[in-house]
């Protein structure tokens, strides 16, 4: 399997636009070391020729176009096989209406997601300019779906959607009931080599499903949105603590590091790491902390093999 972070920050990106705390504001003068990252994706593919995004982030243009293998091979043409959501938050999927274009496209997420994308969405229409623009295949929690071709013809890989803690989308809290459909981890599994990724950039709190399923990937690419429950206070950027936003933080003691430390036969690199997120900083004492956990911080451009 080869995977390509084209993304690895939270929802507003490293800088972001509207802030000026000590991280985004050392990234634009280029007083320490961290570089800028753009809003959390990956791409995956079994053979090199099929790709499927993770996420359709609001950067995918740009995304798109740092990463040749996929570029289009015609006039109008994309390798892009399909989009799969693990969850409905802006950063995951207002990418899509970013993908017009008359392009067919396939897009992998529950019925949760799907419904809180779609109903009532009149933006949505620029995706259905005619019949079957995109086709929206359902994911249900833990059964594996396999991911096709245009041609509809199976690519290698396989998906499996495991409900993990998370919450609704900010935009449909109090328009859409709290569902185990809101958020989930990714495991993708390639059929050739048998080797398992996990995508799960969003992740509010432990539970025994989730342990099993990090427990038997070979690379996880794993929530690094917050290190502290009130790093945002402390930064000055907001009132709401990291588990009310849906992210289990890094640190402390009942912190993720933890858990993904004993992981040892798995490769772990953090996604979706927040501007606030100390660990951004290479010379920082938490970017050692993770560091000495064997756990990994991406960058866009990263690739892995699985
Ligand atoms: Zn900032």
């Amino acid at each position: 399997m080869l995977v390509r972070v084209l993304g690895s920050g939270a929802g507003g990106g490293v800088p972001q636009w509207n802030c000026a705390c000590r991280i985004c504001r050392a990234v634009r003068a280029g007083t320490r070391a961290i570089i800028p990252r753009s809003q959390a994706s990956a791409a995956i593919s079994s053979d090199g020729v099929s790709w499927f995004l993770l996420h359709a982030s609001p950067d995918v243009r740009l995304q798109i176009e740092s990463f040749h293998s996929l570029h289009p091979r015609a006039t109008r043409d994309s390798p892009i096989a399909g989009i799969l959501l693990s969850n409905g938050d802006l950063d995951a999927c207002l990418g899509l209406l970013s993908l017009r274009e008359s392009q067919p496209l396939s897009v992998y997420a529950t019925s949760a997601v799907t419904r809180g994308f779609r109903d009532g969405n009149p933006l949505v229409r620029t995706l259905e300019r005619f019949p079957d623009q995109v086709q929206w295949i359902e994911l249900g929690l833990g059964a594996e779906v396999t991911l096709r071709g245009g041609d509809g013809r199976p690519t290698g890989l396989d998906v499996t959607a495991v409900a993990v803690p998370g919450k609704v989308p900010l935009h449909l809290v109090g328009r859409q009931p709290p569902s185990d459909e809101d958020n989930v981890a990714l495991r993708v599994r390639d059929r050739a080599s048998g080797r398992v990724l996990v995508w799960a950039p969003s992740v509010a709190g432990p539970t025994p499903a989730l342990e099993a399923v990090l427990r038997e990937a070979d690379c996880v690419l794993f929530d690094g949105t917050f290190w502290s429950s009130d790093e945002l206070a402390e930064s000055g950027a907001g009132e709401r603590r990291a588990e009310e936003m849906g992210h289990w933080p890094l640190g402390g003691a009942g912190g993720s590091l933890a858990l993904l430390s004993q992981l040892t036969g798995t490769r772990r690199v953090l996604v979706h790491v927040n501007n606030t997120n100390p660990i951004l900083l290479e010379d920082s004492p938490e970017r050692a902390a993770a560091a000495a956990c064997g756990v990994e911080v991406a960058h866009d451009g990263l690739e892995l093999e699985p």
